[in-house]
């Protein structure tokens, strides 16, 4: 892999090649997910690429109803809400993420803590085509 800088566009980039991946501190060992080029526990700007296992542990959750562009194009909307969430990964990081396999209409019955595990969504054709992050039960 070359050399990509620790952001949000290598961060994507990796999405696409369906990877999650972090930058890890070199100094200090700290994890950083999406990564971060400076280390904001040490200052440190030695960082490493990490990929994680993609399991994690539903932190926290939320129903959208007003939904960004591209998940208007996706088909998401009013009428068709769906669920994000702060997804508490098992390397100790903790991302933002849509979660699959919920019913937005019914977010109590979504448990937290319930074990979660990467998906990789392509949305979108030829150069509009993007991959997000998801995870689902
Ligand atoms: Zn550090």
């Amino acid at each position: 892999m070359g050399e990509r800088g620790f952001d949000a566009t290598s961060f994507y980039e990796f999405l696409g090649e369906h990877r999650l991946m972090g930058s890890r501190c070199r100094s200090c060992g700290a994890l950083h997910v999406p990564p971060r080029p400076l280390c904001p526990a040490c200052y440190s700007q030695e960082m490493a690429w990490e990929q994680l296992g993609g399991e994690g542990k539903l932190a926290a959750f939320t129903t959208i109803y007003i939904v960004p562009t591209a998940m208007l194009e996706a088909g998401y909307g009013r009428d068709n809400p769906y669920c994000t969430g702060i997804v508490q990964l098992a390397e100790g990081p903790a991302i933002s993420a849509q979660i699959l396999g919920a019913d937005p209409r019914q977010p109590e019955q979504v448990q937290i803590g319930t074990s979660l595990r990467v998906a990789f969504v392509d949305r979108g054709e030829g150069e509009k085509r993007r991959t997000y992050l998801a995870f689902e039960p």
